[in-house]
């Protein structure tokens, strides 16, 4: 029976999925994923596994019986899928339930870093409305702007519907067209930073997109050009993005996601011209509630039913022992 089986949570995961494998399986809960941290006879059980990314080949080798890894979150860049299907073991992702919630704080962001809302709130806090008169005038504007977004998939796309309703144009790249999108395709993110002077990222971290937004990607912005980015921060050239502005080769970025979470490099900190986020995007109760459940309804599927309900497409063709 379900009740039989073992499952292993790794790291900080959400508390509603911990409590959820709980009442379902036989819980084991380490901190991090390390080996010496268990028995061997619980090596041995674990035919489940929950973590929050740092899923890689080595620890994956360490279970026998391993069938399901079950990522908390949709982008699964740092649990090695690769490795997972090749061995025959399902990874499963939470699409789909924090799309909407993922799009909204995009376009919060993007009109925070251009009207500087924090700053401006800032100014009120610190008494200075009082003191010196309103806050200055902002510099960038929404208005007229034309908005690339690197990553039309399913936040993507939800990012480009709300943004067709401020009346600006869009435009996108991916690997392959999206059939039926009324959007501008560019077959080159090069090619679609040079016709756009905003970048929205949105796009999954992996080898494929590592530091794809270079210092290059940032000079065809321009220097009224911005950079959102709520996708991964592997994405992004770190020190090039500092250097273009400081240097005025962009205007300024707005960044939910960085390379090192949680640490931010001090030449973005210092820069005068980002909103600088703590990799919120997804972050309401509501929405983590929802990713949690479809977390744990994967290995409830998987263990009852031999089927995962959202398989990442690597293991998508993985077939239950
Ligand atoms: P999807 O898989 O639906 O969309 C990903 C898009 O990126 C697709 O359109 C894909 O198109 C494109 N893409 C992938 N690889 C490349 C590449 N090498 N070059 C160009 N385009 C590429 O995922 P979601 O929209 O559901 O999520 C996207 C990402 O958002 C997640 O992977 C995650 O990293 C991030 N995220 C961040 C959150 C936060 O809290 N900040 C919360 C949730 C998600 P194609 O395959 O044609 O290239």
């Amino acid at each position: 029976s379900a009740g039989a089986v073992t499952v292993l949570v790794s790291g900080n995961v959400h508390d509603h999925v911990v409590k959820r494998i709980g009442d379902e399986f036989r819980l084991i809960h380490i901190d991090r994923p390390d080996p010496s941290l268990l028995s061997p006879q619980d090596i041995a059980r674990v035919r489940g596994l929950s973590a929050f990314g740092g899923i890689d080949a080595n620890f994956i080798d360490v279970f026998p019986n391993l069938e399901i890894i079950a990522n908390f979150g949709v982008g699964y860049d740092s649990v090695d899928a690769a490795h997972a299907a090749a061995k025959g073991v399902m990874v499963t992702n939470t699409p789909d339930v924090l799309t909407e919630e993922v799009a909204d704080l995009t376009v919060g962001l993007l009109l925070a870093t251009l009207r500087e809302v924090p700053k401006a709130e800032a100014w009120l806090r610190q008494g200075k409305w009082v003191e010196e008169g309103g806050y200055r005038l902002s510099p960038l504007s929404l208005r007229g702007r034309h908005i690339g977004i690197f990553g039309l998939g399913r936040i993507g796309l939800a990012v480009a519907r709300r943004l067709e309703s401020f009346g600006v144009s869009i435009a996108y790249h991916n690997r392959r067209p999206v059939e039926g999108v009324p959007y501008a395709y560019f077959a080159t993110l090069k090619g679609l930073a040079e016709a756009v002077d905003t970048l929205v990222s949105i796009a999954p971290g992996g080898a494929a997109t590592e530091k794809a937004i270079n210092a290059d990607i940032l000079k065809a912005l321009g220097p009224r050009g911005v950079l959102i980015n709520t996708g991964r921060g592997s994405t992004v050239d770190e020190d090039a993005l500092a250097a273009a502005l400081s240097g005025g080769a962009i205007a300024a970025a707005g960044l939910d996601v960085f390379a090192d979470e949680p640490n931010v490099p001090q030449a973005l900190l210092d820069a005068p011209n980002t909103v600088l986020l703590p990799h919120i995007a997804s972050a309401s109760a509501l929405t983590r509630t929802a990713m949690a459940d479809l977390c744990v309804d994967n290995l409830v599927s998987w263990f009852a039913e031999r089927k995962p309900l959202t398989p990442v497409p690597e293991t998508a063709h993985v077939k239950a022992k």
